[in-house]
Protein backbone atom coordinates (compact mmCIF):
# COMPACT_ATOMS: atom_id res chain seq x y z
CA UNK A 1 0.00 0.00 0.00
CA UNK A 2 1.49 3.39 -1.02
CA UNK A 3 -0.54 5.99 1.56
CA UNK A 4 -0.44 9.61 1.06
CA UNK A 5 -1.29 11.64 4.02
CA UNK A 6 -1.90 15.21 3.38
CA UNK A 7 -3.45 18.18 2.15
CA UNK A 8 -6.80 17.92 -0.14
CA UNK A 9 -7.31 21.36 -2.63
CA UNK A 10 -9.56 22.50 -5.42
CA UNK A 11 -7.38 23.92 -7.76
CA UNK A 12 -8.36 27.37 -9.94
CA UNK A 13 -5.91 27.58 -12.86
CA UNK A 14 -6.09 30.36 -14.65
CA UNK A 15 -3.51 30.51 -18.15
CA UNK A 16 -1.88 33.73 -18.83
CA UNK A 17 0.77 35.22 -21.18
CA UNK A 18 2.64 36.45 -18.54
CA UNK A 19 2.15 36.71 -14.68
CA UNK A 20 1.12 39.06 -13.11
CA UNK A 21 3.24 41.51 -10.84
CA UNK A 22 2.46 42.94 -6.94
CA UNK A 23 -0.41 45.00 -7.76
CA UNK A 24 -1.00 44.45 -11.50
CA UNK A 25 -3.85 42.70 -12.74
CA UNK A 26 -3.52 40.52 -16.10
CA UNK A 27 -6.50 39.59 -18.40
CA UNK A 28 -6.00 35.71 -18.16
CA UNK A 29 -7.48 33.59 -21.60
CA UNK A 30 -9.90 30.87 -19.31
CA UNK A 31 -9.54 28.69 -16.39
CA UNK A 32 -10.06 25.47 -15.04
CA UNK A 33 -11.21 23.44 -12.26
CA UNK A 34 -9.79 20.41 -11.01
CA UNK A 35 -8.12 18.40 -7.85
CA UNK A 36 -5.01 19.14 -6.48
CA UNK A 37 -3.20 19.70 -2.75
CA UNK A 38 -0.12 17.75 -3.01
CA UNK A 39 -1.22 14.85 -0.89
CA UNK A 40 -4.35 14.61 -3.16
CA UNK A 41 -2.04 15.04 -6.43
CA UNK A 42 0.63 12.56 -5.04
CA UNK A 43 -2.69 10.00 -4.14
CA UNK A 44 -4.04 10.46 -7.41
CA UNK A 45 -0.68 9.90 -9.14
CA UNK A 46 -0.30 6.89 -7.13
CA UNK A 47 -3.44 5.64 -7.75
CA UNK A 48 -3.31 5.66 -11.68
CA UNK A 49 -0.22 3.81 -11.64
CA UNK A 50 -0.89 1.29 -8.97
CA UNK A 51 -3.39 -1.34 -10.04
CA UNK A 52 -1.24 -1.98 -13.17
CA UNK A 53 1.54 -2.89 -10.78
CA UNK A 54 -0.69 -5.08 -8.09
CA UNK A 55 -1.11 -2.31 -5.69
CA UNK A 56 -3.19 0.02 -3.79
CA UNK A 57 -2.80 3.81 -3.38
CA UNK A 58 -5.08 5.39 -0.47
CA UNK A 59 -5.11 9.26 1.08
CA UNK A 60 -5.77 10.30 4.57
CA UNK A 61 -6.47 14.22 4.99
CA UNK A 62 -9.72 16.87 5.18
CA UNK A 63 -12.37 17.76 3.60
CA UNK A 64 -14.56 20.59 3.99
CA UNK A 65 -18.66 19.57 4.00
CA UNK A 66 -18.76 21.81 0.77
CA UNK A 67 -19.67 21.19 -3.20
CA UNK A 68 -15.40 21.82 -3.66
CA UNK A 69 -15.04 18.59 -1.13
CA UNK A 70 -17.56 16.61 -3.12
CA UNK A 71 -16.07 17.48 -6.22
CA UNK A 72 -12.49 16.38 -4.47
CA UNK A 73 -13.86 12.88 -3.26
CA UNK A 74 -15.82 12.16 -6.86
CA UNK A 75 -12.15 13.15 -8.98
CA UNK A 76 -10.05 11.18 -6.25
CA UNK A 77 -12.50 7.83 -6.59
CA UNK A 78 -11.52 8.26 -10.18
CA UNK A 79 -8.09 8.01 -9.74
CA UNK A 80 -9.14 4.38 -7.58
CA UNK A 81 -7.71 6.06 -4.07
CA UNK A 82 -9.09 4.05 -1.10
CA UNK A 83 -10.65 7.34 0.41
CA UNK A 84 -12.02 5.38 3.84
CA UNK A 85 -9.48 8.02 5.56
CA UNK A 86 -10.40 11.10 3.95
CA UNK A 87 -12.18 12.38 6.69
CA UNK A 88 -15.52 15.32 6.21
CA UNK A 89 -14.71 18.31 8.50
CA UNK A 90 -18.01 20.23 9.27
CA UNK A 91 -15.50 23.01 10.91
CA UNK A 92 -13.20 24.39 7.90
CA UNK A 93 -13.97 24.58 4.53
CA UNK A 94 -11.80 22.32 1.71
CA UNK A 95 -8.75 23.84 1.09
CA UNK A 96 -8.78 25.92 -1.99
CA UNK A 97 -5.19 26.44 -4.83
CA UNK A 98 -5.40 29.99 -6.99
CA UNK A 99 -2.89 29.08 -9.49
CA UNK A 100 -1.75 31.23 -12.50
CA UNK A 101 0.43 29.09 -15.54
CA UNK A 102 2.48 31.62 -18.15
CA UNK A 103 2.57 30.37 -21.74
CA UNK A 104 6.14 28.93 -20.43
CA UNK A 105 4.76 26.51 -17.89
CA UNK A 106 6.06 28.96 -15.40
CA UNK A 107 3.33 28.72 -12.49
CA UNK A 108 2.78 30.99 -9.34
CA UNK A 109 0.26 29.83 -6.29
CA UNK A 110 -1.26 30.51 -3.50
CA UNK A 111 -2.72 28.53 -1.13
CA UNK A 112 -5.91 28.79 1.40
CA UNK A 113 -5.38 25.66 3.50
CA UNK A 114 -9.11 25.24 5.48
CA UNK A 115 -9.50 21.75 6.67
CA UNK A 116 -6.01 20.68 5.66
CA UNK A 117 -5.07 22.96 8.31
CA UNK A 118 -7.33 21.54 11.02
CA UNK A 119 -5.59 18.00 10.20
CA UNK A 120 -4.02 16.05 13.66
CA UNK A 121 -3.42 13.17 15.11
CA UNK A 122 -6.39 12.23 15.30
CA UNK A 123 -6.20 12.39 11.95
CA UNK A 124 -3.76 9.04 12.17
CA UNK A 125 -5.39 7.44 15.26
CA UNK A 126 -9.02 6.81 12.98
CA UNK A 127 -7.10 5.35 9.71
CA UNK A 128 -4.25 3.53 12.02
CA UNK A 129 -5.12 0.14 9.96
CA UNK A 130 -3.64 1.98 6.82
CA UNK A 131 -0.86 3.90 8.12
CA UNK A 132 0.40 0.52 9.82
CA UNK A 133 -0.27 -1.35 5.87
CA UNK A 134 1.35 1.70 3.94
CA UNK A 135 4.80 0.12 2.48
CA UNK A 136 5.68 3.72 1.38
CA UNK A 137 4.22 6.53 3.05
CA UNK A 138 3.73 10.25 1.22
CA UNK A 139 4.34 13.40 3.79
CA UNK A 140 4.84 17.13 2.02
CA UNK A 141 4.23 20.09 4.16
CA UNK A 142 0.72 21.48 3.41
CA UNK A 143 -0.42 19.73 6.69
CA UNK A 144 0.23 21.07 10.42
CA UNK A 145 3.76 19.80 11.22
CA UNK A 146 2.94 18.03 14.30
CA UNK A 147 1.13 15.68 12.19
CA UNK A 148 3.45 15.06 9.84
CA UNK A 149 5.96 14.02 12.15
CA UNK A 150 3.32 11.80 14.09
CA UNK A 151 2.80 10.07 11.09
CA UNK A 152 6.24 9.24 9.85
CA UNK A 153 6.75 8.30 13.45
CA UNK A 154 3.40 5.49 13.24
CA UNK A 155 4.89 4.47 9.76
CA UNK A 156 8.78 4.18 10.62
CA UNK A 157 7.28 2.07 13.58
CA UNK A 158 5.83 -0.38 11.28
CA UNK A 159 8.79 -0.29 8.89
CA UNK A 160 7.32 1.79 6.21
CA UNK A 161 9.08 3.90 4.51
CA UNK A 162 8.35 7.49 4.58
CA UNK A 163 9.22 9.52 1.90
CA UNK A 164 8.97 13.53 2.34
CA UNK A 165 8.28 16.15 -0.24
CA UNK A 166 9.65 19.37 1.77
CA UNK A 167 7.51 21.79 -0.18
CA UNK A 168 5.71 24.08 -0.07
CA UNK A 169 9.96 25.22 0.70
CA UNK A 170 9.47 25.69 4.83
CA UNK A 171 9.50 29.00 6.20
CA UNK A 172 11.28 27.36 9.36
CA UNK A 173 13.81 24.96 10.18
CA UNK A 174 12.40 20.98 10.03
CA UNK A 175 12.20 19.36 13.53
CA UNK A 176 15.32 17.69 14.40
CA UNK A 177 12.92 14.89 14.97
CA UNK A 178 11.48 14.45 11.62
CA UNK A 179 15.05 14.50 9.52
CA UNK A 180 15.31 11.15 11.57
CA UNK A 181 12.32 9.52 10.42
CA UNK A 182 13.15 10.18 7.02
CA UNK A 183 13.76 7.55 4.52
CA UNK A 184 14.08 9.93 1.20
CA UNK A 185 13.33 14.04 1.26
CA UNK A 186 12.76 14.96 -2.09
CA UNK A 187 13.54 18.69 -2.71
CA UNK A 188 13.33 20.73 -5.99
CA UNK A 189 15.86 23.32 -6.20
CA UNK A 190 13.77 26.00 -4.34
CA UNK A 191 13.41 23.64 -1.41
CA UNK A 192 17.18 23.04 -1.64
CA UNK A 193 18.19 26.36 -1.71
CA UNK A 194 15.86 26.91 1.34
CA UNK A 195 16.98 23.83 3.45
CA UNK A 196 20.95 23.32 2.63
CA UNK A 197 21.92 27.08 1.33
CA UNK A 198 23.26 25.58 -1.62
CA UNK A 199 21.97 26.65 -5.22
CA UNK A 200 21.49 22.95 -7.12
CA UNK A 201 22.20 24.01 -10.48
CA UNK A 202 24.81 21.15 -11.79
CA UNK A 203 25.47 17.27 -10.79
CA UNK A 204 28.18 18.45 -8.14
CA UNK A 205 26.35 21.00 -6.46
CA UNK A 206 23.16 18.70 -6.15
CA UNK A 207 25.12 16.54 -4.80
CA UNK A 208 26.69 18.70 -2.25
CA UNK A 209 23.46 19.91 -0.98
CA UNK A 210 22.20 16.13 -1.32
CA UNK A 211 25.41 15.22 0.98
CA UNK A 212 24.08 18.00 3.65
CA UNK A 213 20.30 16.53 3.75
CA UNK A 214 21.94 13.40 4.48
CA UNK A 215 24.19 14.91 7.70
CA UNK A 216 20.30 16.21 8.49
CA UNK A 217 19.20 12.89 9.54
CA UNK A 218 17.47 11.54 6.32
CA UNK A 219 19.17 8.73 5.01
CA UNK A 220 18.38 9.44 1.35
CA UNK A 221 17.92 12.36 -0.44
CA UNK A 222 16.82 13.35 -4.04
CA UNK A 223 17.43 16.75 -5.62
CA UNK A 224 15.02 17.49 -7.98
CA UNK A 225 16.12 20.42 -10.50
CA UNK A 226 13.25 20.08 -13.29
CA UNK A 227 14.51 19.79 -17.02
CA UNK A 228 18.23 19.65 -15.40
CA UNK A 229 17.02 16.37 -14.03
CA UNK A 230 18.15 14.45 -10.85
CA UNK A 231 20.48 13.85 -8.42
CA UNK A 232 20.04 10.96 -5.73
CA UNK A 233 22.17 10.18 -2.65
CA UNK A 234 22.18 7.22 -0.37
CA UNK A 235 24.95 6.79 2.04
CA UNK A 236 27.89 6.65 -0.03
CA UNK A 237 26.12 6.08 -3.10
CA UNK A 238 24.80 8.55 -5.25
CA UNK A 239 23.83 9.67 -9.17
CA UNK A 240 22.80 11.95 -11.73
CA UNK A 241 20.19 11.09 -14.08
CA UNK A 242 19.10 13.14 -16.72
CA UNK A 243 15.78 14.51 -17.12
CA UNK A 244 13.77 12.77 -19.99
CA UNK A 245 13.07 14.62 -23.11
CA UNK A 246 9.45 16.11 -23.31
CA UNK A 247 8.18 18.71 -24.59
CA UNK A 248 7.07 20.56 -21.51
CA UNK A 249 4.14 23.05 -21.17
CA UNK A 250 2.93 23.10 -17.54
CA UNK A 251 5.28 22.11 -15.01
CA UNK A 252 2.27 22.16 -12.08
CA UNK A 253 2.58 18.61 -10.21
CA UNK A 254 5.29 17.22 -11.84
CA UNK A 255 6.88 16.89 -8.48
CA UNK A 256 3.84 15.34 -7.27
CA UNK A 257 4.03 12.62 -10.02
CA UNK A 258 7.56 12.45 -9.67
CA UNK A 259 7.00 11.40 -6.22
CA UNK A 260 4.06 9.29 -7.00
CA UNK A 261 6.19 7.49 -9.14
CA UNK A 262 9.12 7.06 -6.46
CA UNK A 263 6.35 5.98 -4.16
CA UNK A 264 5.00 2.82 -6.07
CA UNK A 265 8.61 1.92 -7.34
CA UNK A 266 9.96 1.67 -3.51
CA UNK A 267 6.43 -0.30 -2.80
CA UNK A 268 7.70 -2.78 -5.41
CA UNK A 269 10.82 -3.42 -3.70
CA UNK A 270 13.05 -1.31 -6.62
CA UNK A 271 16.50 -0.03 -5.81
CA UNK A 272 16.75 3.39 -5.03
CA UNK A 273 18.71 4.23 -8.21
CA UNK A 274 15.56 2.66 -10.26
CA UNK A 275 13.36 3.97 -8.11
CA UNK A 276 14.43 7.53 -9.18
CA UNK A 277 14.53 6.82 -12.83
CA UNK A 278 10.78 6.02 -12.81
CA UNK A 279 10.13 8.87 -10.85
CA UNK A 280 11.79 11.48 -13.35
CA UNK A 281 10.16 9.20 -16.46
CA UNK A 282 6.72 10.45 -14.40
CA UNK A 283 7.67 13.82 -13.52
CA UNK A 284 8.39 14.11 -17.43
CA UNK A 285 5.20 12.85 -18.40
CA UNK A 286 3.51 15.21 -16.09
CA UNK A 287 4.72 18.31 -17.66
CA UNK A 288 3.64 17.43 -20.95
CA UNK A 289 0.01 18.33 -19.95
CA UNK A 290 -1.84 20.73 -18.31
CA UNK A 291 -3.42 20.22 -14.56
CA UNK A 292 -2.42 18.91 -11.05
CA UNK A 293 -3.59 16.00 -10.63
CA UNK A 294 -4.55 15.00 -14.10
CA UNK A 295 -1.42 15.52 -15.97
CA UNK A 296 -0.52 12.38 -13.97
CA UNK A 297 0.78 9.33 -16.41
CA UNK A 298 -0.30 5.94 -16.77
CA UNK A 299 2.21 2.96 -16.31
CA UNK A 300 1.89 2.26 -19.53
CA UNK A 301 3.02 5.61 -20.72
CA UNK A 302 5.88 5.71 -17.79
CA UNK A 303 7.29 2.01 -19.46
CA UNK A 304 6.61 3.93 -22.77
CA UNK A 305 9.17 6.65 -22.28
CA UNK A 306 11.60 4.84 -20.45
CA UNK A 307 12.16 2.09 -23.27
CA UNK A 308 12.43 4.82 -25.19
P1 LIG B 1 8.64 20.54 -8.55
O1 LIG B 1 7.51 20.23 -9.49
O2 LIG B 1 8.49 19.93 -7.21
O3 LIG B 1 9.02 21.99 -8.53
P2 LIG B 1 10.64 19.91 -10.51
O4 LIG B 1 10.28 21.12 -11.26
O5 LIG B 1 12.08 19.65 -10.26
O6 LIG B 1 9.92 19.81 -9.10
O7 LIG B 1 10.00 18.68 -11.29
C1 LIG B 1 9.97 17.39 -10.73
C2 LIG B 1 10.54 16.39 -11.69
O8 LIG B 1 9.77 16.35 -12.89
C3 LIG B 1 11.95 16.70 -12.15
O9 LIG B 1 12.90 16.28 -11.22
C4 LIG B 1 12.01 15.95 -13.45
O10 LIG B 1 12.20 14.59 -13.23
C5 LIG B 1 10.63 16.16 -14.00
N1 LIG B 1 10.60 17.37 -14.84
C6 LIG B 1 10.23 18.62 -14.51
N2 LIG B 1 10.35 19.49 -15.52
C7 LIG B 1 10.80 18.75 -16.56
C8 LIG B 1 11.12 19.04 -17.94
N3 LIG B 1 10.99 20.28 -18.45
N4 LIG B 1 11.55 18.03 -18.72
C9 LIG B 1 11.68 16.78 -18.24
N5 LIG B 1 11.40 16.44 -16.97
C10 LIG B 1 10.97 17.40 -16.13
Amino acid sequence: LVLSFGSVNIDVTAKMARLPRPGETVLADGYAIGLGGKGGNQAAAAGRLAGALGLRAALAGRIGNDAFGQQARRELERFGVDLSALREDEGAPTGVALIGVDHNGENAISVAGGANMRIDASDIDLAAALFDAAAVLLLQLEIPMDAVVAAAERVRRTGGLVVLDPAPAPAHELPERLWTLIDVVTPNETETQVLTGVTPDSPESAQQAARTLLERGARAAIVKMGARGVWWQDGNAGGFIPAFPVVAIDSVAAGDCFNAGLAVSLAQGRALADAVRVAAACGALATTRSGAADAAPTWGEVEDLMSR
